[in-house]
Order: C-alpha cells, then sequence, then structure tokens
C-alpha cells in the first residue's frame, strides 16, 4: 500500500495536462500545494442547485456535494474508491474495477467509504413530513425559524386523487384510495378536503394576531401539520441511502416517498455505480429469516428433479409474519399461499 498515493489513481504518471491552468495561492510555509494531475470537473456542472417540486408547493434541491470536483471522466463515487483504497491497497485502477469495488463495498457492507461522500439539500416540506424526516438523526440540519419569522402562507393541500383511505390489513397505513365513482366515498373526500383547507382562515388569524402583537412563537401554536417548513440537510452518502431505503418503501407515507424518489432523481447522477449497487444489495433485495430458509429446505426447493415439494409454510402461527412470507414467496415464484383467517389465531 502506498500511504502518499492511497487513491492509486490521481499521482499515478499524468498523462494529461489540466484542461484550464491552475493558479494556486502562494505557499504558506510549511504547507505543500500539489496541482491536480488530471483535469477536474464539476459533479454539479456549475450550477447553485439542481431541484425538483414535490406536492403542491415544496421542492428538493441539492445545493451542493463533496467532492464537488473530481478527475474529469469520473463520478463522485470516485470519493469512495479513492477511501476503500487505503484499506485495500492500490489494488485496480479501472473505471471497470472501480464499480467491483463499490459492489464489494456494499454486498459486505463495508459502509465507511461511503460515508465519504455528502450531499446538502435545501428542502421545502409540510411540518408533518418534517417530522417524520427528522428522525433520521445523522444528518446535520437547520431549519427555518417560526419564533423568529413569519411562516409563509404555503400550506400541502392534497389533491383529490391523493386523498386515502384507512388501510384495513396495516394500521399506519392509507395505501386505497376513494372510489370516485361512489358519491358517498367523493362526499367524504371533499369533507376531508374542507377540514384540511381550514388552514387558510387560520393562517388569517395567525398575521391578524401577530400584528395586534401576540409573539411569533405563540401564534404559530395554532397552526396545523400542513403548513410548509424548509431546512438545509447535509448528510452523508451512507445514511442518505438508509433514509431512501425506509423513505421509499410502500410502508412510508406517500408524501415522503416523493421527497425521497425526487432526492434518489437528483443524487443518481452524481453516484451511478453506488445507486445501481444499492439497488442490487440493498432496496430490491430480499432478507430472508431462520425460519423462511428452514421452510425452503424442508420442501426441498432448490434441489430440483423428483421429490422437490412444494415450498411448506412457516414454523409459527403469527400472522403478520405469515403474511411477510407469503408476500415473499409471491415475489420469488415459489407458489402462493392461503393465509389462516383472522380468526385463526
Ligand atoms: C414506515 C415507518 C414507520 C415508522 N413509524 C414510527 C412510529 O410509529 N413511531 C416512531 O417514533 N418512529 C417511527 N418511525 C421512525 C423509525 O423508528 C426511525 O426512527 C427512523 O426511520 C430513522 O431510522 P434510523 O434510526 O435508522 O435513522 P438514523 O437516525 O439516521 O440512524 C441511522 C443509523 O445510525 C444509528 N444511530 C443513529 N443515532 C444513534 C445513536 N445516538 N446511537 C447509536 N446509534 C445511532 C441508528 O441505529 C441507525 O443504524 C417509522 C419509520 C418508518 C420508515
Amino acid at each position: 500500500m502506498s500511504l502518499q498515493n492511497p487513491s492509486g489513481m490521481a499521482e499515478a504518471k499524468p498523462t494529461t495536462a489540466p484542461a484550464t491552468p491552475v493558479s494556486l495561492p502562494a505557499g504558506t510555509p510549511g504547507i505543500r500545494v500539489v496541482p491536480p494531475s488530471v483535469p477536474f470537473r464539476d459533479v454539479m456542472a456549475g450550477a447553485s442547485r439542481h431541484e425538483v417540486k414535490v406536492l403542491d408547493h415544496g421542492f428538493i434541491a441539492l445545493v451542493d456535494a463533496m467532492p464537488r470536483l473530481v478527475p474529469e471522466g469520473q463520478t463522485a463515487d470516485q470519493a469512495i474508491v479513492q477511501a476503500a483504497r487505503v484499506s485495500y491497497g492500490e489494488g485496480t485502477k479501472q473505471v471497470s474495477e472501480d464499480r467491483g469495488l463499490i459492489r464489494y463495498l456494499m454486498r459486505h457492507r463495508h459502509s465507511t467509504p461511503f460515508e465519504m461522500v455528502e450531499f446538502k439539500f435545501h428542502v421545502s416540506m409540510p411540518i408533518f413530513i418534517a417530522r417524520q424526516w427528522i428522525r433520521h438523526r445523522t444528518a446535520n440540519v437547520n431549519e427555518y425559524s417560526a419564533r423568529y419569522s413569519i411562516v409563509p402562507d404555503r400550506f400541502y393541500i392534497p389533491t383529490m386523487e391523493a386523498v386515502r383511505r384507512q388501510s384495513a390489513s396495516n394500521r399506519q397505513g392509507g395505501e386505497q384510495n376513494f372510489d370516485v365513482s361512489d358519491a358517498a366515498q367523493v362526499k367524504t373526500a371533499e369533507d376531508f378536503l374542507a377540514y384540511v383547507g381550514q388552514v387558510e382562515s387560520l393562517y388569517q388569524q395567525y398575521l391578524a394576531l401577530t400584528a395586534q402583537g401576540v409573539s411569533r412563537e405563540m401564534a404559530r401554536i395554532g397552526l396545523p401539520v400542513n403548513v410548509y417548513t424548509e431546512w438545509y440537510w447535509k448528510c452523508d452518502l451512507h445514511n442518505v441511502m438508509r433514509f431512501l431505503s425506509l423513505r421509499l418503501d410502500s410502508h412510508a407515507q406517500l408524501e415522503i416517498r416523493e421527497y425521497a424518489a425526487a432526492m434518489l432523481s437528483l443524487i443518481e447522477p452524481l453516484v451511478p455505480m453506488t445507486v445501481e449497487a444499492w439497488r442490487d444489495y440493498e432496496f430490491e433485495s430480499m432478507r430472508l429469516t431462520r425460519l423462511e430458509i428452514e421452510a425452503i429446505r424442508r420442501s426441498g426447493a432448490g434441489a430440483g428433479g423428483e421429490g422437490a415439494g412444494a415450498v411448506g409454510d412457516l414454523a409459527t402461527s403469527n400472522r403478520r409474519e405469515q403474511a411477510e412470507w407469503a408476500a415473499k414467496r409471491s415475489v420469488l415464484g415459489l407458489g402462493e399461499v392461503s393465509l389462516p383467517s383472522p380468526t385463526g389465531g
């Protein structure tokens, strides 16, 4: 391993001169300033922000990245490879081999190299989304102060199509839409929208009371959670992927899933190899429990040939676990199972 050149890339014999002359500051005694040996490019193409609109008034904007500059022809994935090679020595230097290294790191949950990449976002979202988002503790956050400033008049009012019914199977879920051909259901959805729309008059009262001298910190407490807030949110790539895994999942609330999808679209062009590996080994992968592995083994599935039976049920009476197993079997093409009735224990 070379300690002077752990990446095994930048200081290899230069073959290309920098595209633009680099003007280095006058030397400070004791500091060795090393010019780049290959031209660099800005991973955000010189832009101040890359922004995606979300919901009715929200947005998520990528405003900075580390690394911001990478050798031409490379992506910010390069910082992961550079850090990993401190562990593994110089190794190989080809881009195709960088991809293999990133995939290896992802498969084996060697996660610290992914912390070498960071993203800073400017986000505007309703307060009820911010409450879910803030639970991701590994980010750095600075939020708009409604003690210091008047809350802007932006409220999330879902469209009729986005109003969901309570899920019968998942207490936290609301994945079923109202049936627009059913007049009673349409009336219920309209009642809901009228209820949410009361924010307009509450906001006017909020403005009036602040004008009459009520402090902003007090006046805001009567506003509902569909009011928009905004913050800067900085997080390393390892924890961004964790955020995405949890908040793109079908169990997450639809509104935060929309932010997560927008976040993914913003970072994917900057770290395409990592996102590809994350999809393959994390997001679109599946974890099998010991009971599920035993169910497959008992059936002889996978052995092929005669004698291989249908994949059996789980050795548990836990209905939720059985339902999860049924869903996995369906994805794996191992056959459908009929779940026990709710009274069946
Ligand atoms: C669908 C869904 C439903 C949810 N429902 C609820 C709910 O009903 N009630 C509720 O309260 N929450 C709920 N949550 C929030 C959830 O419990 C987590 O708090 C949230 O998803 C953040 O996850 P995290 O802790 O992995 O993330 P992070 O806080 O970003 O942590 C990332 C990693 O760092 C570790 N870490 C972070 N901080 C520390 C620390 N101080 N010490 C040691 N390790 C640390 C974590 O263990 C984790 O491995 C829900 C989340 C989802 C996705």
